[in-house]
């Protein structure tokens, strides 16, 4: 008899996406095999209420999942479970399993139980009382690093949830107030992924900067958290997500001089250029508080590069508003950005603010930016060509057209190709190359002595 297969369908952020990895960990732990939708006797869709029409997203696929495969277990998870909770098994028949943001643990044993007892619903949607910590699975019976290839590049939740309550934002009210997680859980991940190949490891949270200042801390501070993952034998870069400008620290700024590990390349949310908009937003800095921070850390590596986040056609925003974002581009000197037009979610403060914007108003605000933005990325590129460095190669290249390609990433982020000899080239190698051409996205390079 075959073993039981799982299908797993994931919007949205990068911590949903180490979510529905860790979900698949599980079930192959379990004697579960992945498969695809159609032969799948589990389907774990996992979701997302920051971007538009959540909810329709989540019902469409339901829709695509019923039509391809109607006799699946199903369990819905993630942030739009957290919203619409046991309504979704209403509505879906087909969905027996409801987890919201601090549910996931139990979901891998909840299937198992789903498939055994036909007539069974399960929820998990209470918010826990600490870092909903799990097995990280990465270990085989014997306690040895899981010999099924290699991971180069790895995830580590180190916080989840946040208090902050920005205007638009619906995350506070789906995934809970913040909980750090123990140090000594997040340096044992670091080191179970090192131990499995990894050279690069993004710290993940909603607002990483304070790390271990809430109830569930202990005491041990963002900075020296990082001092203690450097300190990992074998662990060549690390990154963290997200950074909230106003509580980015000047120790944490100073540890991207103290801390080769620390890569100089940093996603920073800005949102809106204009401190008005910033204040009606509830971010807490304004203009010259974040370009503050952007010297203090091109200060720490002066090849520091940045990305961010923007927000367009914020209720009330004003044509002048909107350009002191496109001016703040340059400003800060972002090389990429991921830009959005603002829309109404239930019950946050900016669904209830008068004076919106036209929809024709902000989709030709945001065509403006993300041409500018665009341009700026191809720029950044261009300035890359001839730089010698290193790339962390992940996998062979689909694009390989009959040579030796490799795909992976230098020290900022960038995807680089790299043309390796024949038969060269391993997941999770470390290669000095030169980069040699710029395209509209990513770099090609071929390697080098050094
Ligand atoms: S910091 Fe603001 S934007 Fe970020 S998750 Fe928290 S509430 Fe949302």
């Amino acid at each position: 008899m075959s073993n039981p297969g799982f299908h797993c369908i994931t919007f949205g952020c990068q911590m949903n996406v180490n979510d529905s990895q860790w979900v698949a960990r599980a079930l192959e732990q379990r004697g579960f095999e992945e498969k695809p939708l159609e032969e799948a006797d589990v389907v774990f869709i996992n979701t997302c209420s920051v971007r538009e029409k959540p909810e329709q997203k989540v019902y469409s696929a339901l829709g695509r999942v019923h039509q391809a495969n109607p006799r699946a277990v199903v369990g819905v998870a993630g942030c739009v479970a957290q919203q619409i909770g046991a309504e979704l098994m209403r509505r879906h028949p087909q969905v027996r399993l409801v987890a919201g943001t601090d549910g996931i643990a139990p979901t891998p044993d909840a299937f198992v139980r789903l498939l055994h007892e036909p007539k069974l619903r399960l929820s998990y949607l209470d918010f826990t009382d600490s870092f909903p910590d799990r097995d990280p699975y990465l270990l085989d019976a014997a306690g040895q690093p899981a010999q099924d290839g290699v991971t180069p590049v790895a995830y580590v939740n180190i916080m989840q949830g946040c208090d902050n309550f920005c205007a638009y934002c619906i995350v506070p009210f789906t995934r809970g107030p913040r909980k750090s997680r123990s140090t000594q859980s997040v340096l044992e991940e670091c080191r179970h992924w090192v131990a499995r190949g990894a050279g690069d490891i993004t710290l993940l949270g909603q607002n990483v900067n304070v790390f271990g200042k809430d109830k569930y801390g202990d005491g041990t501070s963002f900075p020296e958290l990082l001092r203690q993952v450097a300190a990992i034998q074998g662990l060549r870069r690390i990154r963290f997500v997200s950074a909230h400008p106003r509580d980015f620290s000047q120790e944490t700024i100073d540890m991207f001089a103290e801390l080769p590990q620390l890569m100089p390349r940093l996603h920073l949310p800005l949102q809106s250029g204009s401190d008005s908009m910033l204040k009606k937003m509830g971010r807490g800095y304004n203009m010259e508080r974040f370009l503050g921070v952007v010297e203090g850390l091109r200060k720490a590596r002066p090849d520091f590069a940045l990305s961010t986040d923007l927000i367009v056609g914020f209720p009330s925003e004003t044509e002048e508003e909107f350009e002191d974002t496109l001016k703040a581009i340059d400003s800060c000197g972002f090389m990429s950005s991921f830009s959005f037009c603002y829309s109404d979610r239930p019950g946050t403060r900016a669904s209830a603010m008068p004076c919106k914007i036209p929809h024709e108003v902000q989709l030709a605000r945001l065509e403006r930016l993300q041409t500018l933005q665009n341009e700026r990325a191809e720029a950044w590129l261009r300035t890359r060509v001839g730089l010698e460095t290193d790339v962390l190669l992940e996998s062979p290249s689909h694009k390989q057209e009959g040579q030796n390609l490799w795909q992976g990433r230098d020290p900022w982020g960038d995807p680089v190709n790299v043309l390796m000899p024949e038969g060269e080239g391993r997941p999770g190698q470390f290669v000095d190359v030169k980069i040699e051409v710029a395209k509209k996205h990513s770099l090609m390079a071929v390697p080098v002595q050094k």
